[in-house]
């Protein structure tokens, strides 16, 4: 789980989501001590690239009849998320 670079805090899995899914900034405010933070480039990569998964496997789901499987699979991908997203201090390029 992802931590502030300034004081260590954890940020909650809910802090996280809800900046991922709801709130389209690049930077963000530390909850406990309001400095600002960036998602590195590493997260934003693995961000970039499921995002781009999705779509292709929808396709690939919605003509095998695995939709089913499809939707379990966007659910966990969601749930996983905020586990791989790691937090700095300056906003880095994406590539
Ligand atoms: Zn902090």
């Amino acid at each position: 789980m992802a931590r502030c670079i300034h004081c260590k805090a954890n940020l909650s899995w809910f802090f996280i989501f809800k900046r991922l899914m709801i709130i389209k900034r690049p930077d963000f405010e530390c909850p406990s001590c309001c400095h600002n933070l960036y998602f590195t480039s590493r997260s934003k990569k693995i961000l970039f690239g499921m995002t781009m998964l999705i779509p292709a496997l929808f396709v690939l789901a919605f003509m095998l009849g695995y939709m089913a499987l499809f939707m379990v699979w966007v659910m966990g991908y969601i749930l996983v998320l905020p586990w791989f997203v790691t937090v700095t201090d300056n906003d880095e390029p994406l590539f």
